[in-house]
């Protein structure tokens, strides 16, 4: 599996319909600075479902929309299309190229698509689960992240590669376990003075 292309349409500095093709391997992306390259890697992270505005640098949702430069005038849309190369099926969809666009309109309203049929957000995240990619995945670092990984305490280090390795999904739902059991036995315990105070 692999990014195939993007296609950027109205998202931040990308006005007009922009389309990059990307070879299997690493790709690089230069320019000068404020160019454009940070909103790419954006771009990646919104049409993977990223909810937290603060990741892809915005203060709210409808920030990510081109509000306007010198020749042309705001659009009322962002869209961003991901078209993944799925030949090794490692995402768990029939199709062997797979296409996912999310939209955002002035309003602040959000649609997302899987290979242009209208899906819920749940989705995109399901499609991408336990895959590595997809929100908080680690999948994109952003610029300043590596710093912050590095500067990382050991606790927090820690965290991080539990994250990466899907673990930390588990410690939530043993977490969760644990304090139903709890319940479960002041529970039994309350029945038991009850029945006590009975008999
Ligand atoms: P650097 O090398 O300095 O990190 P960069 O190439 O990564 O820069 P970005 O941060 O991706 O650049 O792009 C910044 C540019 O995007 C700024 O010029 C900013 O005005 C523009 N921009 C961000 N959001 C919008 C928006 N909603 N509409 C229009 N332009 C936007």
């Amino acid at each position: 599996m692999y990014l195939k292309s993007i296609e950027i349409s109205g998202f931040k500095s990308f006005a007009d319909k922009t389309k990059l093709n990307l070879s299997k391997g690493i790709t690089s992306i230069v320019g000068p600075n404020g160019s454009g390259k940070s909103n790419v890697l954006d771009a990646v992270l919104w049409a993977l479902g990223e909810q937290s505005y603060k990741s892809i640098r915005a203060k709210e949702g409808s920030d990510v929309i081109f509000s306007g430069g010198k020749n042309s005038k705001k659009k009322g849309m962002a869209m961003v299309s991901l078209i993944i190369d799925n030949n090794n099926s490692l995402l768990d969809i029939e199709y062997n190229e797979i296409k996912i666009t999310r939209k955002i309109f002035s309003s602040g309203e959000n649609e997302y698509y899987i290979n242009d049929g209208k899906v819920r957000l749940k989705d995109i995240h399901e499609l991408f689960m336990d895959t590595g990619i997809g929100k908080k995945a680690y999948s994109v670092i952003g610029q300043g992240k590596v710093e912050e990984i590095i500067m990382s305490s050991q606790k927090e280090l820690r965290e991080i590669i539990e994250e990466v390795a899907g673990i930390k999904k588990i410690k939530k739902r043993k977490e969760e376990a644990e304090k139903k059991l709890e319940k479960l036995n002041d529970n039994i315990e309350k029945i038991e003075i009850i029945e006590n105070g009975i008999v």
